[in-house]
């Protein structure tokens, strides 16, 4: 399977997920040859070894892919008293998932043009992923996009960053139910296989291999800029983590020869993976609500992908795991001589309290606001790096999306961004919705049925 139909499948006939067949090696001298790129161009030299796009094309869609970014580096790095930053959020919703979505809506657009079919895509959001994902497909032709939140339960501003957008191939929905009806609508109408086929309805959640390519670009760029300003040879990189995308794609930079000596995967208080990474037992316990909602999550939709590198790239073992987990056992790795699970790979998880800390101290020292996101990995970071190597840590949000913990970590209201302050003042549109499937079926057929009558005459 080539990487278009990697990117149109999601997943693998047996329900799998999917990984390119080698990893490419880069060697240092390139590595000094990447430095002084642009971040397109390096993107450009990453992604040109993993896909089967015309080099001018590949080109063509990266740029259009970063044209929105708000910041000519893309992802800038700053330096903040004793740690490195790693600004992801200079997107269109002012969250790093903004980098995977941008590429993926083009890649699609880009593999449906040429293939004159269309795509319509369910998701469902608890947040950050949902605006995310509308903005990487708003007005693009081919796609339609029905984005379900569970009615009251995402934050206002969320749900205005979703609603606000009118183009014709945006559907917001509201569900009268959970995130977790939502979800459970959304594996409802894909077992319908008929449906899903007739409709050519797709994804765009977190195992899209796409989505995880697009997150290995910043780690070479991160890691670059810190080697320069520093004169460091090797880096070590905090990473706020919940589904495993984000740190899985610097698992692999690290595999591609990327000089990061630890990875240092940082949770919340739903810590399923910094336990896993302290003892090798991978244990599912219930999801509590924190002040970094994005990375509330009971299950890591990419640790699959892990366990293959880790188990020796052996398929069927892994599959063996993953039956074992989904019946609810234990998935265990025993720590090596040395204690570690992973020899790359530190974890540790931050409480709310040492998150409001985090907040509040980098604001007072240096007057620099962190998201609660990326306060759990700066707090987690300085506690677990080594002095002797710098330490970049990923922002993973633009602290205004998450204003009430500012104010409560600084008594002040001070994290505003003007794209979110005009949301007030913008119409809406959303469509409210009772949690049963048979009525997103028919919503969905309503809305795609006269196009597809079109296509049979
Ligand atoms: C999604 C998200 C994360 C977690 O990233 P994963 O790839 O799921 O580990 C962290 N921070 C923010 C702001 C996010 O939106």
């Amino acid at each position: 399977m080539g990487f278009q139909d990697a990117v149109m499948t999601g997943m693998s006939r047996d329900g799998g997920l999917l990984l390119p067949e080698s990893i490419p090696l880069v060697s240092a001298g390139q590595l000094r040859d990447w430095a002084g790129l642009s971040y397109q161009d390096l993107a450009f030299e990453i992604m040109n070894l993993f896909t089967d796009f015309d080099p001018v094309e590949l080109r063509r869609i990266i740029a259009s892919s970063y044209e929105s970014f708000r910041h000519p580096d893309i992802t800038p790095v700053v330096e903040v008293g004793d740690v490195h930053i790693l600004e992801l959020f200079h997107g269109p919703t002012l969250a790093f998932k903004d980098i995977a979505l941008q590429f993926l809506g083009n890649v699609f657009e880009h593999i449906l043009a040429r293939s004159g079919k269309e795509l319509n895509i369910l998701a469902a959001t608890s947040g950050d992923t949902g605006s995310a994902a509308i903005y990487g497909v708003r007005g693009r032709k081919g796609i339609r996009i029905y984005v379900m939140h569970p009615e009251g339960r995402v934050s206002p501003v969320q749900e205005r960053q979703m609603t606000s957008v009118l183009d014709d191939n945006v559907f917001n929905i509201a569900i009268d139910g959970t995130f977790d009806d939502c979800q459970n609508i959304l594996k409802a109408t894909f077992q319908d296989l008929d449906l899903k086929d007739d409709y050519s309805l797709g994804t765009v959640n977190s195992i899209n291999w796409a989505r995880v390519l697009a997150q290995i670009v910043y780690y070479f760029h991160g890691v670059s800029q810190v080697q320069k300003s520093t004169g460091a040879k090797r880096v070590q990189v905090s990473v706020p983590t919940g589904n495993f995308g984000d740190i899985f794609a610097g698992y692999l930079a690290v595999q591609m020869g990327l000089p990061i000596s630890t990875l240092i995967l940082a949770t919340n208080e739903n810590d399923i993976l910094s336990r896993f990474f302290k003892s090798g037992d991978y244990e599912r316990r219930s999801v509590s609500s924190t002040l970094s909602p994005s990375m509330d999550i009971q299950i890591a939709s990419n640790f699959e992908r892990y366990l293959y590198y880790r188990t020796g790239e052996d398929g069927c073992r892994v599959a063996d795991l993953m039956a074992q987990f989904s019946e609810g056992k234990n998935i265990c790795i025993p720590p090596d001589s040395d204690g570690r699970v992973d020899p790359l790979i530190q974890a540790d998880q931050a409480d709310s309290a040492a998150t409001l800390a985090t907040i509040s101290d980098m604001y007072k020292e240096h007057g620099y606001l962190l998201d609660p996101h990326t306060a759990v990995g700066v707090h987690v970071g300085r506690s677990l790096r080594s002095p002797d190597e710098p330490l970049l840590c990923l922002a993973t949000a633009h602290p205004a999306k998450f204003g009430d913990a500012i104010e409560q970590a600084t008594g002040e209201d001070l994290a505003h961004h003007s794209l979110l302050d005009v949301l007030d003042d913008l119409p809406t549109r959303c469509t409210r919705m009772p949690a049963d499937s048979a009525a997103i079926r028919d919503f969905l057929i309503e809305t795609i049925a006269p196009r597809v009558e079109k296509n049979l005459n």
